[in-house]
């Protein structure tokens, strides 16, 4: 066995203390077993790599080992030896998967008659429990009800449902938690500082995010990476291994789709193609990213997108996701739904638009009035907050050169000395004589922008989701998103 083989394989839990991110789980078997309270059945689930077979090994050195019953088996003597090995001869480690049947169910249950060889206890650890048939749930029912002194049953699932609850109610059942990213990256980190491979912080988190809370999971892509590079774990290496992609690259996507830029994302499809790349893994990755940047404003972090773009992104790549199998292929159905976002997004921008009503010119403005200033808010050059800001304003009049303005309480958050200078500097730009702006918390009778937008937009969305329900093809909705793209181009480069 090679050097990373060996060190991957290490760190694979051997005692309880070693087992992460099941702290109950641990707490009430180290008890267990420091009381010497044990029960003749357990029963541990949860997902794939959390650890339940793991841990019903840990429990079965724990049970044989030959320094006696403790949380800490020794892992020197013959037991904890063999069971590590898996030969060890008084822990008999069955696939429910690929033993079925009820013949084979009592062939093993006949073996519970005959008392230990060397070990304290006859044990049974049965993986892929809810595959047993119902005769076999039967059979081991009747050993469950009178179990001999010296059985214990350790057994594991993922399908917990498909247990039968009378074999449930006879085990003492451990729930088993997904492993935290965070405690995944903290884990890895230590045990590569603990054998000097240097690592970088950015390739941990994405080893986490691919393991999805296994740890199995984890160290497997982490046994695949050090097999390429045995001194440092590079994001590259681990990007390369799961077809995840950096998440600065991964914004600047999301960026050109948010800002309709056919050029750059043309770009970013001959990259991909370039390259073996999983889309799925990628329209993932951008289901993620979007539901990142909608939680934002929760956490008082102001998302650079709008929350409409966030939403529709949302619901277009979740339905691109879920329909990748219909697709003529992955890499259509990428780049169609990316195309519909994008497409999407301007298109909303573009109808609601109403015509602007202030052209630029070197004439001072007339007072501004509050249906000027929805007309205006499009031209205005604006991003960000004083753009967020501006979106939910509502004007009351102008009086000399400030500018009374209401504003929902809720929405307090906005106000800020730099959104508001950038409004005026965007005001003064257009000519009008401001110079400042007075902000009224108020809960105002007239529409914002932003709910101008939306109301005008849930119409145009029921419109364009009933013409592209009537082209059921892909091929005759490739060509409408064409038509209608080429339309919107022509429209927003012309003066
Ligand atoms: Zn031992």
């Amino acid at each position: 066995m090679s050097n990373y083989t060996a060190l991957a394989r290490s760190w694979r839990p051997n005692i309880l203390s070693d087992v992460i991110g099941q702290e109950l789980t641990v707490s009430a078997l180290s008890n267990a077993l420091t009381h010497n309270v044990l029960h003749h059945a357990y029963l541990f689930t949860g997902t794939r790599g959390v650890g339940k077979t793991s841990l019903a090994r840990i429990l079965a050195k724990s049970m044989n080992c030959e320094e006696g019953i403790s949380p800490n088996a020794c892992m020197q003597c013959n037991s904890c030896i063999g069971i590590t090995a898996g030969k060890a001869i008084d822990v008999l480690e069955i696939d429910a998967a690929s033993k079925t049947k009820v013949e084979d169910t009592r062939e093993l249950l006949e073996q519970t008659q005959y008392a230990p060889v060397n070990g304290r206890f006859k044990i049974f650890i049965i993986d892929e429990v809810h595959m047993l048939s119902g005769h076999s749930f039967n059979a081991l029912l009747k050993t469950l009800e009178e179990p001999p002194q010296h059985v214990k049953f350790l057994l594991a699932t993922t399908e917990l449902a498909k247990v039968p609850p009378t074999i449930r109610s006879r085990c003492i059942h451990f729930p088993l938690q997904n492993i935290q990213a965070q405690t995944i990256v903290n884990y890895i980190k230590a045990q590569l500082k603990s054998q000097t491979i240097k690592c970088d912080d950015s390739a941990l988190s994405i080893i986490a995010q691919h393991a999805k809370g296994s740890l199995r999971d984890a160290l497997t892509l982490l046994e695949h990476a050090l097999m390429i590079d045995q001194k440092t774990l590079t994001l590259d290496t681990v990007t390369n291994l799961t077809g995840q992609i950096p998440l600065a690259y991964l914004s600047d996507l999301l960026k050109a789709m948010y800002q309709g830029k056919n050029a750059l994302l043309e770009k970013f499809f001959n990259d991909f193609k370039s390259k073996a790349t999983n889309y799925n893994s990628v329209l993932e990755q951008l289901i993620n990213l979007t539901h990142q940047e909608t939680m934002k404003p929760l956490y008082n972090t102001q998302s650079e997108y709008d929350d409409e773009f966030l939403q529709i992104a949302y619901d277009v790549l979740l339905q691109a996701l879920s329909q990748a199998s219909y697709a003529p292929s992955e890499q259509i159905n990428f780049e169609m739904a990316v195309m519909r976002v994008a497409f999407f997004c301007p298109a909303i921008q573009q109808v609601t638009q109403s015509p602007p009503t202030v052209t630029v010119d070197h004439k001072p403005q007339d007072s501004l009035t509050h249906t000027t200033w929805l007309s205006i808010i499009p031209d205005l050059e604006l991003s960000g907050m004083g753009l967020a800001l501006a979106k939910e304003l509502v004007i009351i009049e102008q009086n000399n050169t400030s500018l009374l303005c209401e504003l929902a309480p809720n929405m307090k958050s906005l106000v800020q000395d730099s959104s508001q200078k950038a409004i005026v500097t965007a005001l003064q730009k257009r000519n009008f004589n401001i110079q400042t702006i007075e902000i009224k918390l108020n809960n105002h009778q007239l529409n914002t922008y932003t709910q101008m937008v939306q109301s005008e937009k849930a119409n145009y969305k029921q419109s364009v989701t009933n013409a592209l329900s009537e082209h059921p093809q892909s091929n005759s909705l490739l060509e409408t998103l064409k038509a209608d793209l080429a339309r919107l181009e022509i429209e927003t480069t012309s003066p």
